[in-house]
């Protein structure tokens, strides 16, 4: 496994670092994104491969569910330094299809001690979604639905648990900081805002 990122390396040092040297020489002395990015862990929602970004323009946040926790010194110091410190633009939450965190909030998660308590920070997306409607989901398509709109949910709910931190409404009423919501879906690729 090592051995395929030590040559997957190479290749990047031929194919990107080298052709793109000025660019990373810049990145040596210091950093200056625009963007904090919160997603999801999920190994097929890679930031900055399916936004195009380069390196250097998103500071990453990922964690389970693309879950904004409001008492969490991981998170919160990222957001600090992101906002008070790096001056980040936009906050971008993105959710994405088929986020497992999320179908987990169906399942009876016996036997892991963190992940239960973790995605209770989702719980509420949850909720909503299923108080919407009084139809149980029966056929594959309505229990894809429902997946979908719980997704989505989360996202809102996430831009919620953001503005409980004072440092966030004070820069957006400032002016100076704009929070945005996105969804991934794994099986187009494309990347849509959310309302
Ligand atoms: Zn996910």
């Amino acid at each position: 496994m090592i051995e395929s990122f030590i040559e997957g390396n190479k290749i990047f040092l031929e194919k990107d670092f080298e052709r793109k040297k000025d660019r990373y020489m810049t990145l040596v002395e210091s950093q200056h994104p625009t963007v904090l990015w919160i997603g999801c862990s999920d190994s097929r929602v890679n930031a900055e491969r399916i936004t195009h970004c380069r390196a250097g323009e998103l500071f990453t946040h990922r964690n389970i569910g693309n879950i904004v926790p409001t008492h969490d010194w991981n998170f919160a110091t990222v957001l600090e330094y992101a906002v008070r410190h790096l001056k980040v633009k936009d906050i971008v939450i993105c959710g994405h299809s088929d986020c497992g965190a999320l179908k987990a909030l169906d399942v009876d998660m016996k036997g892991d001690a963190y992940i239960p308590m973790w995605i209770n920070n989702a719980r509420e997306a949850q909720m909503r979604v299923d108080a919407r409607t009084s139809d149980v989901p029966t056929t594959p398509e309505e229990k894809a639905e429902r997946k979908k709109e719980i997704e989505i949910e989360n996202v809102r709910l996430q831009i919620e648990h953001l503005r409980t931190y004072p440092l966030v409404t004070e820069a957006e009423k400032k002016g100076c900081l704009e929070v945005h919501g996105l969804y991934y879906d794994l099986k187009t690729g494309v990347l849509s805002q959310v309302d």
